[in-house]
């Protein structure tokens, strides 16, 4: 029986060692874009899964797979690392039920064949040992549908690279180790969630776009170590958990267009915002810094209020470099145990805020 055609994208070299299926006249039944294909395929693919049918090498070498739809892979241990790299997707993918990755997991490239029914990727109990990576390497990017991660842990990073993501995007019920997110020039044309303590090892989001009507959910304290945002422009339909920025905050380049309120912040770590833009107000009256909080070049263009703040010695809380603001803001009864503790830079008042004694 001769070999499949197959070629890899990536690698001239590698040669499919499975045999032409019958029904194709090119390809194996893994590779096979039949679309009748379902039922052989489940019989042939799920019963060796984690078995050396697919190991080449340090790896489970799943690239270039068809995989028809609804196919769910359950219950299977990984011992070596795992490749999606180009698989194509004819409906939902399922990796459900306590499947164990003891290497890091990757889909690279992948293609949904028929993008108008499932297009989505399920990923529910699993245990990801080595991180977890969904990225465009060669193509510019690739579209999918939804992408859901519930109840699994995952440990070590996350990343997702050049995606456009036109269902929803939800991690939820994560548990377990750290979690470090590396989420970068993704576009969510759906809505976003995001669990509580999602990111409890860090996380930077760059180069993020949203749908008009995107909704977004990030739980309490869902980034509750380094945090790094930069290039976000957020939807209107903002939901922000309680000290949902809990570590080291770095934001640049963003637009916020919802109210930002000072119970967002843990104020206990730095928080530095670059450029960034407040359309809808910044409050955080009453609020207690324990640790300075540094504002280059932002804009406000409403009601910004720091009335009421405490500024724990030394902290500082500055405005700096050109920070603008377009309405009347509130700086009274600033609390305050040195000099110099609240300054402002160069910094314009289109119309004067409301200085209240310094105390
Ligand atoms: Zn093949």
């Amino acid at each position: 029986m001769s070999q499949c055609k197959y070629q890899y994208p990536q690698d001239a070299k590698s040669k499919c060692l499975h045999p032409i299926w019958p029904t194709d006249s090119k390809y194996c039944i893994f590779h096979s874009e039949h679309p009748n294909k379902k039922e052989e395929f489940d019989r042939y693919f799920l019963s060796e899964l984690g078995s050396n049918k697919f190991r080449r090498g340090e790896v489970h070498d799943f690239r270039g797979f068809v995989f028809p739809p609804g196919t769910e892979i359950k219950r299977t241990n990984f011992d070596k690392r795992v490749w999606f790299d180009n698989a194509r997707f004819q409906g939902n993918f399922y990796i459900s039920d306590n499947c164990n990755f003891l290497g890091p997991i990757r889909f690279v490239d992948l293609e949904f064949l028929q993008p108008d029914t499932g297009r989505s990727i399920i990923l529910d109990g699993c245990v990801f040992n080595q991180g977890l990576s969904f990225k465009a390497l060669k193509k510019p990017k690739f579209e999918m549908g939804s992408l859901s991660i519930c109840n699994c842990n995952i440990t070590g990073r996350l990343e997702i690279l050049k995606i456009t993501f036109n269902g929803d995007f939800s991690i939820t019920e994560r548990w377990g180790s750290n979690t470090e997110g590396h989420i970068s020039k993704v576009t969510f044309n759906g809505n976003v969630a995001l669990c509580d303590e999602c990111f409890s090892g860090g996380v930077s989001l760059e180069d993020i776009r949203f749908g008009k009507s995107s909704m977004v959910i990030f739980g309490d304290r869902a980034f509750s170590n380094r945090t790094y945002f930069s290039g976000i422009e957020f939807p209107e339909n903002l939901n922000l958990g309680e000290k949902v920025f809990s570590g080291n905050v770095t934001f640049a380049f963003i637009q916020f267009n919802s109210l930002v309120e000072a119970s967002k912040f843990d104020c206990s770590n730095p928080i530095s915002l670059t450029l960034v833009t407040f359309s809808k107000g910044f409050s955080f009256l009453n609020a207690r810094l324990d640790n300075s909080m540094d504002f280059v070049g932002c804009e406000f263009y409403d009601i910004c209020n720091f009335a009421g703040v405490t500024i724990e010695s030394p902290d500082k809380l500055q405005f700096t470099s050109n920070c603008y603001f377009h309405t009347p803001s509130y700086f009274s009864n600033i609390h305050t145990s040195r000099e110099n503790q609240l300054s402002f830079e160069r910094a314009s008042f289109g119309r004067v805020p409301k200085f209240v004694e310094i105390s």
